[in-house]
């Protein structure tokens, strides 16, 4: 396949601004300024079947008709690049080889929804990426496609970039508005949503940085051509971060609803040592583990739903017979503990359950019984207040189903069975 988002990371300095318009950059922001209304631009992106890359899959064009509607003013426009799932490092490659096409999609963004301000909401553990971002910025309004009545037209867009001090909790978009107005990074309600009522209340778009790499595609090649490219409901090109016990770990752009088995097998070169797979964990950690029979699945949305999981943001964590699903569980499952704003109780307190009994059942002092417990305790924690409780539990309750002998022989055994006496 012909890389898209990809398509200029192998440039010798990618991120610069003239490597960027030398391979037809800012073309389509241009072209979307002077040759389309904003409800053109709407309509192309509702046409191309773009669904956000941040983990939810809500359609972008959709989103962006709802915060067009809206006349309260000032809009922003906020791109999430706080990566911070497991295993996730997708945006990082966008944001660190080829920020202006970041930069581009948010532009087309604003002129599309009316937005006049813009914030990129990086997280504090990407420095590298905040300097790149930052100079990148600089190098756009050195060019005129930032600021006051840009390329003479009346559209203004000022863009900023903002840096998180380090909670997995500010990826979530509401809680990522509220640690943007300066305050603690815990979740709002919804509704309202963003588009309606986000940074200082006003209407506020917020797109993962993978979704706005997309942007300048849809404009200058069509909508119409976009959504021929992979899965026909869940169509694009995606990133698939692959991680763990393969080959050839690495960041892979294929059409949407490439079969998860294809990516492991063929382009991460299979299993470390030519071991057998156990399990993958295909849509981030906050995903539902699949065995080794349930891996010939399309990766996108619908189909990993279908199957019992989800698409998230598109990681694939692999695992062989060499490892220990309970320790991975567990591993997993002290990473959302931490993360866990603790805000509400089924989230603060089921992470920490979760861990004690994991940890007791790692350590061999587990019992039959804490299994129905952890699956009590998951079925409580689907009413958290916001998605990280909602899904933090997916782990151990579909290991716990899926892996219920190896849970057991743990029990049995009065030990880890993979870790040597
Ligand atoms: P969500 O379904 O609540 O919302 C998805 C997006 O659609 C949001 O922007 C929301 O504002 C918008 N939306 C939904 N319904 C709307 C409506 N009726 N009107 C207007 N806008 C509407 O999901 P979420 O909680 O924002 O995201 C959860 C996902 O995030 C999970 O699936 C998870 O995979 C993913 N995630 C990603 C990372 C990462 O590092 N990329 C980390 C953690 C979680
Ligand atoms: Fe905070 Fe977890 Fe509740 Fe979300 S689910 S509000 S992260 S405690």
């Amino acid at each position: 396949m012909e890389k898209l988002l990809l398509r200029n990371v192998d440039k010798e300095n990618s991120h610069t601004i003239d490597v960027y318009l030398s391979g037809g950059g800012y073309r389509a922001f241009k072209k979307a300024l002077k040759e389309m209304t904003p409800d053109d631009v709407v309509e192309e992106v509702k046409i191309s079947g773009l669904r956000g890359r941040g983990g939810a899959g809500f359609p972008t064009g959709m989103k962006w008709e709802f915060a067009a509607a809206d006349v309260k003013e000032p809009k922003f426009f906020v791109c999430n690049a706080d990566e911070g799932e497991p295993c996730t490092f997708k945006d990082r490659v966008i944001i660190e080889k080829d920020p202006h096409a970041l930069i581009e999609g948010m532009l087309i963004g604003a002129y599309a929804t009316g937005c006049r301000y813009g914030y990129i909401y990086i997280r504090g553990e990407y420095p590298i990426g905040r300097k790149i971002l930052e100079r990148a910025i600089a190098e756009a309004y050195e060019r005129g496609f930032l600021g006051e009545n840009i390329l003479g037209t009346d559209f203004s867009f000022d863009l900023y970039v903002h840096s998180g001090a380090g909670a997995y909790i500010c990826g979530e978009e509401t809680a990522l508005i509220e640690s943007l107005e300066g305050k603690r990074g815990e979740p709002r309600i919804k509704p309202p949503f963003p588009v309606n009522a986000g940074y200082l209340w006003k209407p506020t778009v917020v797109n993962n940085v993978e979704t706005l790499a997309n942007v300048p595609l849809i404009i200058e090649r069509g909508g119409k051509w976009y959504s021929q490219i992979g899965s026909p409901d869940c169509p694009g090109p995606k990133l698939f971060p692959v991680s763990g016990k393969v080959k050839r770990p690495g960041v892979y752009e294929l059409p949407m609803g490439t079969p998860l088995e294809e990516i492991i097998f063929e382009h991460a070169g299979g299993i470390v040592k030519d071991r057998k797979l156990k399990a993958v964990f295909p849509g981030g950690a906050s995903s539902s583990v699949l065995t080794s029979e349930e891996i010939n699945v399309p990766m996108d949305f619908p189909s990993l739903a279908k199957a019992g999981t989800m698409l998230g943001s598109g990681a694939i964590m692999v695992l062989d017979e060499t490892d220990c699903i309970v320790k991975a569980t567990l591993r997993l499952t002290e990473f959302f503990r931490h993360e866990s704003c603790g805000k509400c109780t089924p989230c603060r307190e089921g992470t920490d359950w979760l861990v004690r009994i994991l940890r007791r059942i790692e350590e061999g002092k587990g019992s039959e019984d804490d299994l129905d417990v952890i699956l009590s305790i998951s079925e409580t924690m689907e009413n958290s207040f916001c998605g990280l409780g909602m899904a933090a539990h997916n782990p151990a309750a579909s290991t716990v189903r899926k892996f219920k002998d190896e849970y057991l022989l743990h029990v049995k055994l009065g030990r880890c069975p993979f870790r040597s006496v």
